[in-house]
């Protein structure tokens, strides 16, 4: 039973590359203000749901819906312009650029590594630079980079460059942050403070969907879990319910 009042509801949706359902008749819905995370095995499809959401792959069949508009197959641009921003698996970030350009790069508008001119956000933003430098400071602050604005973003830490990622993406003003993976490859502490950070983001009433494949870095984070193996929803409900799940034990165990 899929609410449909959620903020984002993905109904019925599939998608195969060749021989492999990668999505598989999945439908799971988002409640504005929650944190949200998607778990999973790889090759569960956990990113292929990210691709369809955001317009980097259009579905076989389904159905997405954003603040009850349909939005299924829609450009990746004007997802962003919608209020859905990401960050990626594997960190994309532009070598010649410092953290500030980057970030500022981000109240334009960046998708699937293509930039485009600042074709939406406020009036504000695009007739006004000095209002989007002054946006990107306060960001920067927020995400813990503003020491680090005139450094390369490549050349930082790991963990700091998923936060340049993170800042770039709250640049673009999200009603609804994409993560994918972000604390993956992270040591111990890196992990810690972004999930921090996510609570941070959070609370300023910016709803996240986050994909996991540790189940117990979630499990203190979210509101709610749904469970994905081979495309399709294995389980869902909040953190206490999925932990000790059998199908999810033995989804776990059996890869
Ligand atoms: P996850 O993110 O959960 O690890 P993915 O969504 O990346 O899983 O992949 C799900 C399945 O779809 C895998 O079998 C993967 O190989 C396949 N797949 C994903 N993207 C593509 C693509 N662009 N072309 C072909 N197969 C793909
Ligand atoms: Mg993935």
């Amino acid at each position: 039973n899929v609410n449909s009042d959620g903020i984002l509801t993905i109904k019925n949706l599939s998608k195969s590359f060749g021989g492999i359902k990668a999505v598989n008749d999945l439908s799971f819905s988002i409640t504005e203000g929650h944190i949200h995370a998607v778990i999973g095995p790889n090759g569960a499809g956990k990113s292929t749901v990210f691709n369809l959401i955001t317009g980097v792959f259009m579905p076989d069949n389904g159905e997405v819906r954003f603040k009850n508009r349909n939005i299924t197959s829609m450009r990746t641009d004007h997802v962003a312009k919608a209020g859905i921003s990401r960050t990626f698996q594997n960190i994309r970030l532009f070598p010649e650029m410092t953290v500030f350009e980057t970030v500022l790069m981000g109240t334009y508008l960046i998708t699937g590594g293509k930039v485009f001119p600042a074709l939406f956000l406020t009036k504000n933003f695009r007739n006004n630079e000095k209002a989007a430098k002054e946006r990107v400071e306060e960001i920067l602050h927020f995400v813990g980079l503003w020491d680090m604005r005139d450094e390369y973003a490549a050349k930082l830490s790991y963990g700091n460059q998923r936060r340049v990622e993170i800042a770039r993406a709250l640049a673009m003003n999200p009603q609804l942050l994409l993560l994918d993976e972000p604390t993956a490859g992270m040591n111990p502490q890196e992990t810690k403070e972004l999930m921090d950070l996510f609570s941070l983001v959070n609370k300023q009433g910016i709803t996240i969907l986050i994909i996991a494949h540790d189940m117990n870095l979630v499990n203190v984070l979210s509101d709610q879990i749904t469970v994905i193996n081979f495309g399709e929803k294995l389980a869902e409900g909040p953190p206490k319910m999925i932990h000790n799940h059998p199908a999810v034990i033995e989804a776990y165990m059996g890869r």
